[in-house]
């Protein structure tokens, strides 16, 4: 009967909405991807259906596919939950998901989630914006960098502010080439978090000059702005309760 395109936050199960995992403790059906958390999964009740729709390089499951799904667990059971890390609408697919539901006649509902756009950094201690210093942030997907890609970088080297990039690790090195040559400092300060809020989360510093050398594997998230400098790192990563990713 309905759809809960569900926002499953950065990692952590305590970073998760009370509304979440309320939808997830009432599921019939629940369809997740690949990085959600083995803790979040155990909200599920047992014998509801668990469909892992992850999207793994070589093995893509068509967008096309998942929405069929959806909509045939619409017809058929009361509470579906399409889980998301991080927020179903920020690189999610959600609003396509939402318009397929639409499309079908299914009743669907959205429920935000902690975006690791935001959290990530935050566990970096890394606030996104910060008084004189950033007064606006972009969230911008590295992904489409390849092939012909349609962010104007040169606009948001000269925009100022932070720029938080997503998907970005495997183009790194053209993307800080792109800021630069739209007018970035080659100095600008760089913090890449890899599997932020989890136990395995990893800060490596850097400039955008540097940025293409560093070691740094995905999941991440890339800050660049005069925040990424700032020292107030609080998260130690080993205190955590969170089972590590295989
Ligand atoms: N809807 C998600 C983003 C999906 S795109 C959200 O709101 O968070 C997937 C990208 O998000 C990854 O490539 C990475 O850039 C980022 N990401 C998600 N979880 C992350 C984590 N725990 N640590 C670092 N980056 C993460």
């Amino acid at each position: 009967m309905t759809v809960y395109l569900t926002g499953a936050g950065p990692g952590p199960v305590d970073l998760l909405t009370l509304r979440a995992a309320d939808v997830l403790k009432r599921a019939e059906a629940v369809f997740h991807d690949r990085l959600a958390n083995a803790d979040i999964l155990e909200l599920v009740a047992k014998g509801a259906q668990l469909v892992d729709v992850g999207k793994r390089p070589g093995e893509p499951q068509p967008q096309q596919q998942i929405n069929e799904m959806l909509i045939d667990a619409g017809r058929r059971f009361d509470c579906v939950v399409r889980l998301k890390g991080g927020d179903p609408f920020v690189f999610g697919r959600g609003g396509e998901e939402a318009l397929a539901l639409r499309q079908a006649g299914i009743r669907y509902e959205i429920i935000p989630g902690i975006t690791s756009a935001i959290a990530v950094p935050a566990y970096a201690g890394i606030p996104v914006t910060h008084r004189n210093t950033a007064r606006h942030f972009t969230v911008v997907t590295g992904h489409n960098m390849q092939a012909g890609d349609d962010v104007d970088w040169a606009a948001l080297a000269q925009a100022g502010g932070t720029i938080v990039i997503l998907m970005g690790v495997s183009q790194r090195a053209r993307i800080a080439a792109a800021l630069v040559d739209g007018g970035m400092a080659t100095d600008t300060p760089v913090a890449s978090v890899q599997w932020g809020t989890r136990v395995e989360q990893k800060t490596v510093r850097t400039t955008l000059s540097s940025l293409g050398a560093v070691d740094i594997a995905p999941p991440a998230v890339i800050v660049v702005g005069n925040v990424a400098a700032l020292d107030l790192e609080w998260f130690d990563p080993a205190s955590t309760g969170t089972t590590p990713q295989s």
